[in-house]
């Protein structure tokens, strides 16, 4: 998907043949094994690998994920998409990414941290703050993030910059775990008039309450809009006049599950997916909105807080519909410019307050907006072609002039 997102722009901007070469092939691709000495006493060996696809712009940047389902080639997409993501909104990064083949839900925190300090020396010399800096991504956290970074300075001297998404008691970023979602409200704020989104009172549905959904819930419904239906992997929740979001929080926070809510009415994901409302925000995984679902959307917006939940087909059927799509290098970039905050915190030895961070996201993502729409409107093309025309652009530019290669 990642391939033909590029290809589409790489044609429109006229790209050479050796440049679409260069930029489609990752800088290092690395597999590693990491041996672990499990709670029983047995040897179980994982595997492991980082892919840093560009550098042209600076260090690569990109999280790690645990996941059963981890293989080279989906960690060498989502590499990709970081290099795009990073240019888009201009930080001074190339794209990475990690992952380790596990299910982390079998582990115990202590295996758990023998696998992270396994890894990141297996991976010890291709890291470091002007090289290449994870993240968290897909099941990893604060605490994986401060494994690592523990393990770097055993054999490096401290070194906060070389990881972000740390704690806040090891020079983490305030507002870090709120960004993501954050900026997705930051994007939705900047494209309203443009995109006739009736603003503050948009109606609102999300799919997917965990980090990014139910931050941006909690943040829209602040601003005024109306949730009107949340969903999580199991069901969905539905209230026409608008749910009280902060109810839904600490419900959850008290049965660890939306079973036994009041006042709502429970619908599928499917059904969620066709309520008619302005903004529909998936935000929870890929491919959710695809062909065979394409033609039920009712929404005015959709918002691509996900990445990948609208397939290539069903961006196409909503184009023929005029149903625009915010598109996911756009509208998750918050989580990676805060990334970039809690970098330039540590290499300067400084501590943001919140506010900033908050005001800084705002202005770096409504600027990128705004470069989106414009280049959409002077090639007439989807904002999402006109985001990576945006993003190669850049990368194209910094390659040059370094020099090819
Ligand atoms: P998360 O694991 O915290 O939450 C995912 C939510 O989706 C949960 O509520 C889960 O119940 C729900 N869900 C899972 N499968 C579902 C299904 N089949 N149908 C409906 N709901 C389902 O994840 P997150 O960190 O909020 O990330 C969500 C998406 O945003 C992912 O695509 C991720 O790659 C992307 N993203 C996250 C960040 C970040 O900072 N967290 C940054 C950029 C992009």
């Amino acid at each position: 998907m990642a391939d033909q997102q590029f290809d589409r722009a790489a044609e429109l901007i006229g790209l050479s043949r050796e440049l679409r070469d260069l930029l489609t092939t990752s800088y290092r691709e690395v597999q590693v094994r990491i041996p672990v000495r499990m709670d029983d006493g047995a040897l179980r060996v994982f595997v492991g690998y980082r892919v840093q696809h560009n550098q042209a712009r600076g260090p690569m940047k990109g999280g790690i994920r645990y996941h059963p389902d981890v293989d080279l080639d989906e960690v060498r997409g989502l590499a990709a998409l970081m290099t795009w993501k990073t240019a888009l909104v201009d930080l001074p990064f190339g794209g990475a990414k990690g992952g380790v083949t596990c299910d982390p839900k079998t582990l115990s925190a202590a295996e758990l941290e023998r696998l992270t300090r396994g890894f990141t020396a297996m991976i010890d010399r291709l890291i470091g703050p002007f090289e290449d800096i994870p993240a968290p991504d897909v099941n990893t956290n604060a605490q994986v993030m401060a494994w690592l970074m523990d393990e770097y300075s055993r054999r490096h001297g401290h070194t906060p910059a070389v990881v972000t998404g740390k704690p806040l008691e090891l020079e983490g970023l305030p507002g870090r775990d709120a960004a993501t979602g954050r900026g997705c409200v930051d994007i939705i704020r900047a494209a309203a008039k443009d995109m006739g989104i009736p603003w503050p009172g948009a109606t609102a549905v999300i799919q997917g309450f965990g980090n990014v959904g139910h931050w941006a819930a909690q943040l829209l419904a602040a601003e005024g809009a109306k949730v009107i239906a949340v969903s999580d992997s199991r069901s969905g929740y539905l209230n026409r006049d608008g749910l009280d979001i902060t109810k839904l929080i600490q419900h959850r926070k008290r049965v660890g599950s939306f079973e036994g809510l009041t006042g709502v009415e429970r619908i599928s994901n499917e059904e969620l997916l066709a309520l008619p409302c302005d903004l529909l925000i998936p935000a929870a995984i890929e491919g959710v909105i695809h062909e065979g679902n394409a033609d039920r959307v009712r929404a005015r917006v959709i918002v691509e807080a996900a990445n990948g939940p609208v397939t290539l087909e069903a961006d196409e059927l909503l184009a023929g519909r005029n149903v625009p799509v915010l598109p996911d290098i756009l509208v998750n970039a918050g989580g990676v410019t805060a990334s970039y905050f809690e970098w330039v915190q540590n290499l300067q030895r400084q501590s943001w307050e919140e506010e900033r961070v908050n005001q800084e996201l705002e202005r770096i993502l409504a600027k990128s907006y705004r470069k989106v729409w414009a280049a959409a409107q002077a090639r007439r093309v989807s904002l999402r072609t006109a985001a990576y025309c945006v993003a190669i652009d850049k990368v194209v530019t910094a390659t040059k002039l370094r020099g090819l290669g």
